[in-house]
């Protein structure tokens, strides 16, 4: 016997209609009126409840909402608000296009973006950490701007784990399920009011999905389900936990999101000229497009795959190989074969596009790379990564000329920002920030007195510091803790100390325990009578990750043992709702990974733009927002290669910068009631941060890197009835044929024959063999590289014919800057399409 859910709606006073619609709007939950709105009605039981509007309007009694009908005040704020919120819908996005008009959007314009997690808020677990926070913010922020997106994801029963620490010390951990029914969501119905679902097919069995959605201001976000009383019980446990670890139930999940919100798109009727992936997960989607426009549209295999590469966009965000995703390619096949073959492709032609140079695992990045056009790394140093990464798809070309370009992430500004600072803003800044990436906004934050933002500032911390203690107590008296214990914790930590946070996912790279490093050396600092120091650590450790696990337990002993319980605590089950309390009211933002290790890191990023300062590692987006003013950077162990050497010494200078300049600044109140250079840095924290790692900026970015480009290319491939691609196709056929027999038979380089000094040129013929192809398919270039990732390209030019089918060509370098240098001669395919999408198709002279 089992019970079944049915939703039963609650009774709303007439007069607070609107409220309960704006409850299911995700808008609410970071807009700073709508939010104190529902604060005003019981903080208490909202606070309860994780600030879900929709489960609060469903619990509270409907006498006090009866009550709430009656009240003046109460009603003029809820019409201020739904007024706000009218207004917002209203605001019409719009870009400059090539000749600098303004266009406004228009729904022709729409971009599907694919992500297997979405942050959006701690009612919707629906997401694990810092890639999906980055997509709920991206979402947000496009619905600010009125961009035209449409988000897709997967809806978790069970969603990501929630962490309890024992009393040992040791993570433990539990999955809770979701009642979807009590939260902002809800199922797409159909004319009828019926929940839309399809089916589809996985492998060999029948997947039926319901779709779900979420309203992110003006965004529709859908979420796909397969938990359903017509599916069976294997295939209703698809969507059950995110980044499942069974293998096959991940390519399921995979398969679903991909193939599943293209067949999705037709359901709902919009049709997106571009496609993004967010992340490697989503690459599926490639097939589902190539069937659609192969069967339906009855397209070649060669010229569907340009259009795709023409409309897609790739972000990769994993720096580290192994955490790409990847499957056996045998395992790949037995679920992708069937639809491969019936578009009359080979399955080993299809599977080259995963593979990396002799491998047999499929790499979805890989996949999605290569039916890209537009692919990007998440900050600079992460491009580097990146390029050096997957270079072996892009065959021989040169490290500097991968297309891998980088957007350097962002954060969504209204979602992190403080109450308090909003206020701020709001006052000093004006409203435009709200819909605009205009850098030119943020010069104001000079002009903020200095009393003003330190007041700010204490306030966070002090509530940051009672929700702290009510946590703990909470928990202390749910498991029955003595009353001596209760009250001697429950005034842990102080206002007054110099705060430093350590808050991400514990992962070991991350190195939660680098400050432990020298723990005598740390006690020091920390109790430190005239400058005392404070620690909070937060964070989850994947379930599988026992190391993780072991550094928790060292940081909780830690302050056992040393007797500094009061001074460093560990906070549990770190969250959107824990996330945004450290970063509004903590002094130092610590980071510390192995260089190299982190892609990008918003949460520091979160941190600055409330006056937070950055105390981290020059990785991930950390070397394009220090600036020397605006916080501190660990640098010390750059020299070494050697792990304990750089964990040592940056160990040491952490212990430095602590003892003689941190706490020096944090300290010094002279001339007057606050330190003066402490708020100095945090004005230069928050100023160039929320300049150049706001999320609108970022948006802003791969608007006119990616998006725009994109459209404008499908467009005209559109309106020339794809005469391009036939093109393409044609001179591919061409080349192919021809490819083996090409050569460079040899140089004559004034590089080899005298002494060539910067601003001077040099001379290059190359004699090339072209087997009487028409010498216009073929470009003979010189490829120049003047420093690690600066280089020209030279195109040669056609001289006269030299021999028989031997023809010469010539050009000039100009040479920039002097030491050594590289360059080298080569042929390609003139057509840039073809050029780019098969990196085959180049031959160098020396190789
Ligand atoms: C911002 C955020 C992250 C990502 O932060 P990192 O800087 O990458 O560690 C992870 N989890 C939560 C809950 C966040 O809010």
């Amino acid at each position: 016997m089992r019970l079944k859910d049915i939703y039963i709606k609650p009774k709303i006073p007439k007069k607070l209609e609107k409220l309960f619609e704006l409850s299911y709007n995700v808008w609410t939950t970071w807009d700073k009126d709508a939010v104190n709105l529902f604060l005003r009605i019981d903080p208490n039981l909202f606070r309860k409840l994780n600030f879900n509007p929709v489960e609060f309007l469903h619990k509270i009694e409907y006498e006090k909402l009866q009550k709430l009908a009656e009240d003046k005040g109460f009603l003029y704020e809820l019409k201020n608000v739904w007024d706000k919120f009218s207004q917002y819908k209203k605001y019409r996005g719009y870009y400059m296009d090539k000749n600098d008009n303004k266009i406004y959007f228009d729904k022709g314009d729409l971009i599907a973006y694919f992500s297997m997690e979405y942050g959006l808020h701690e009612s919707l677990p629906l997401y694990s950490g810092g890639l999906g926070v980055l997509a709920g913010d991206f979402i947000k922020s496009a619905s600010d701007m009125g961009m035209p997106i449409v988000g897709f994801g997967l809806l978790y029963k069970y969603g990501y784990l929630n962490q309890y620490i024992n009393e040992e010390g040791y993570q433990e951990e539990e999955y809770v399920e979701n009642r979807w029914y009590l939260k902002p969501i809800k199922e797409v119905r159909d004319k009828e009011n019926k929940p839309i679902t399809f089916e589809m097919k996985i492998k060999n069995y029948k997947v039926n999905v319901k779709l779900w959605k979420i309203e992110v201001g003006k965004i529709p976000l859908y979420f796909l389900d397969t938990d359903i009383a017509t599916n069976s019980e294997y295939v209703k446990s698809i969507t059950d936990y995110l980044y499942v670890a069974d293998r096959d139930k991940r390519i399921e999940q995979e398969i679903l999101l991909g193939q599943g919100a293209i067949q999705a798109i037709k359901i709902l009727n919009i049709e997106p000229k571009i496609y993004h992936l967010n992340e490697g997960h989503s690459a599926f989607l490639i097939i589902e497009r190539l069937k659609k426009m192969m069967m339906e549209d009855k397209l070649s295999y060669e010229a569907t795959k340009q259009i795709i590469r023409e409309s897609t966009v790739f972000t990769t965000h994993t720096p580290v190989i192994e955490g790409n995703e990847h499957f056996d390619k045998d395992k790949i096949t037995t679920y992708i074969k069937d639809d491969i073959e019936k578009l009359e492709i080979k399955i080993d032609t299809f599977l080259v596009n995963g593979l990396i140079e002799n491998s047999t695992k499929f790499w979805l990045p890989a996949l999605a790379l290569k039916f890209s056009k537009y692919s990007n790394a998440v900050s600079k140093l992460h491009q580097e990564v990146s390029k050096k990464m997957w270079k072996e798809i892009y065959g021989e070309l040169d490290y500097s000329e991968i297309p891998i370009d980088y957007i350097t992430n962002g954060v969504h500004i209204q979602s992190w920002l403080s109450n308090e600072m909003a206020r701020i803003f709001d006052r000093y800044i004006g409203p435009d920030y709200l819909h605009m990436a205009d850098k030119s906004l943020w010069e104001q934050i000079e002009d903020i007195p200095d009393d003003e933002i330190w007041a700010v500032h204490k306030t966070r911390k002090e509530h940051l510091i009672s929700f702290i203690r009510n946590r703990i107590v909470d928990k202390l008296e749910a498991r029955g803790a003595p009353s001596t214990k209760i009250s001697e914790l429950s005034n842990i930590l102080n206002p007054e100390y110099l705060t430093i946070a350590f808050a991400r996912r514990f992962a070991t790279y991350k190195r939660a325990n680098l400050i432990l490093h020298d723990k005598e050396r740390l006690k020091k600092i920390l109790t430190n009578g005239k400058k005392p120091v404070q620690l909070i650590f937060a964070g989850k450790a994947h379930s599988a990750d026992k190391m993780g696990k072991e550094l928790i337990k060292e940081i909780i002993d830690f302050a056992k043992e040393y007797d500094l319980e009061d001074k460093v605590v560990f906070l549990e089950n770190y969250d959107i709702n824990v996330a945004r309390h450290l970063v509004q009211g903590v002094d130092v933002w610590l980071n510390t990974p192995l260089k190299h290790m982190e892609a990008s890191g918003t949460s520091g990023m979160k941190a600055g733009i409330n006056g937070v300062l950055n105390l981290s590692v020059l990785d991930g987006w950390w070397p394009e927002g220090y600036n020397g003013e605006n916080g501190w950077a660990i640098t010390a162990g750059e020299r070494y290669q050697n792990i304990d050497m750089k964990n040592e010494t940056e160990a040491n200078q952490i212990y430095s910068l602590l003892e003689e300049e941190i706490t020096e600044i944090y300290y010094d109140k002279t001339g007057a009631y606050y330190p003066k250079n402490w708020v100095k840095k945090m004005k230069k924290s928050i100023y160039s941060i929320c300049k150049d790692f706001n999320m609108h900026r970022m948006l802003d970015e791969y608007f006119y890197k990616s998006y725009y480009p994109a459209m404008s290319q499908i467009d005209l491939l559109e309106e020339s009835n794809h005469k391009e691609i036939d093109e393409y196709v044609k001179q591919k056929d061409i080349i192919k044929e021809k490819w083996s027999k090409l050569y460079i038979k040899f140089i004559d380089s004034e590089f080899e024959k005298k002494d060539v000094s910067t601003g001077e040129n040099a001379k290059i013929d190359a004699y090339v063999y072209l087997d009487n192809i028409d010498p216009s398919l073929i470009s003979v270039e010189i490829f120049y590289k003047y420093d690690e990732n600066g280089y020209k390209v030279i195109d040669m030019e056609f001289l006269e014919k030299y021999e028989d089918s031997i023809l010469k060509f010539t050009a000039d370098v100009e040479v920039k800057g002097y030491g050594l240098e590289q360059y080298n001669v080569r042929i390609r395919p003139s057509h840039d399409m073809l050029f780019e999408s098969n990196p085959e198709f180049v031959k160098w002279y020396f190789e």
